[in-house]
């Protein structure tokens, strides 16, 4: 492969290089950057949780999803999208994973000491951290070290993660739950799944993907899916929610087949924890219905 490239590029001249797209060359060289930069991104703390609000249907704050941002010196704020499967691949989501695990332990006993009452907060789990062997003991020691209770501990999982070895999935659910922990599958509906296996699992909630949300109510076939995946859910006794909540539209249809909380843009964005509790403030008050 190597010859046929110098082949190539020696037939096509002195400085031509054909072979290789500088589009991809580039993409290469941006990812082993970034996956550079994100060692000193820990021990630096360019890291941070945000938190969005997830609201119940009389409009109260019925939890939060922690949400991971990194806050680059030289690039600004990079999606979790962007550094997330670099994380996968290079195994630093193990640490960051912890991390986030850990941090968000500490911020619900905060709020506890706080006196701030906090239904649940949901820590998104990638595919290779809960793989770990250790990963039970690992969220117990956050539980543990930082005094949170884990009632309000929610863990959310994808699809394609939990049928990928559903005997390890099922013996690290029994566990944490039995810590007091819940669960939520998360972007319900875009993965493959095995409606037998997903039934069988000891799952507290399910999250219709926000792609199912976003041509609510006009797509009739995304509102047969939302209804679906609602029915569905409500059968099996899980809560549904919804992600990606941007109109009033989108709340009323859903709302109207009896989706129990919702999460988007309409009620807040993923804010800093300052801003995330002036919101929380904002809620309690009566009138804001
Ligand atoms: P996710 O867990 O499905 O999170 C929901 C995503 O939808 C978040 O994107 C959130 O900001 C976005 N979102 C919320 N409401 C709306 C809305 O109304 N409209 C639109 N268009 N988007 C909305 P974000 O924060 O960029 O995170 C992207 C993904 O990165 C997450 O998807 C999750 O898979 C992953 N992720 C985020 N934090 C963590 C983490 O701490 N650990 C791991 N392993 N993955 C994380
Ligand atoms: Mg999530
Ligand atoms: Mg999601
Ligand atoms: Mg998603």
């Amino acid at each position: 492969y190597a010859d046929m490239a110098m082949y190539q590029a020696k037939a096509a001249g002195r400085d031509t290089l054909r072979f290789f797209d500088p589009t991809m060359q580039a993409e290469l060289e941006e990812r082993s950057q970034l996956s550079g930069d994100l060692y000193l991104a820990l021990e630096c703390g360019q890291l941070q949780l945000y938190y969005q609000a997830q609201l119940n249907d009389q409009r109260q704050l019925a939890g939060a999803e922690a949400l991971l941002r990194w806050q680059h010196p030289a690039r600004g704020m990079i999606p979790p999208d962007h550094f997330i499967p670099l994380a996968e691949e290079s195994g630093q989501i193990l640490p960051i994973g912890q991390w986030v695990l850990q941090t968000a332990c500490r911020q619900l006993a905060s709020w506890q000491a706080l006196g701030v009452p906090m239904p649940q907060l949901a820590v998104n789990v990638s595919a290779r951290q809960f793989r770990q062997p250790d990963f039970v003991e690992q969220v117990n020691a956050a539980l543990r070290d930082s005094g949170a209770a884990p009632a309000q501990l929610k863990i959310e999982l994808t699809e394609s993660m939990v049928l990928d070895n559903v005997d390890d999935t099922m013996a690290k659910m029994q566990a944490l739950r039995a810590l007091g922990i819940s669960f939520s599958l998360d972007d319900f509906g875009t993965g493959n799944s095995s409606l037998s296996y997903l039934s069988r699992l000891p799952l507290d909630e399910l999250k219709i993907d926000k792609s199912f949300i976003l041509n609510l109510p006009h797509s009739r076939n995304d509102a047969i899916i939302a209804q679906t995946i609602i029915a569905m859910g409500n059968g099996l006794g899980l809560q549904v929610i919804a992600e990606g909540v941007e109109t009033t539209e989108q709340r009323d249809f859903l709302r109207a087949h009896h989706c129990d909380a919702y999460q988007g843009y309409l009620f807040s964005r993923p804010l800093p924890v300052a801003e995330f509790d002036a919101l929380r403030q904002q809620l309690a008050k009566p009138d804001q219905a």
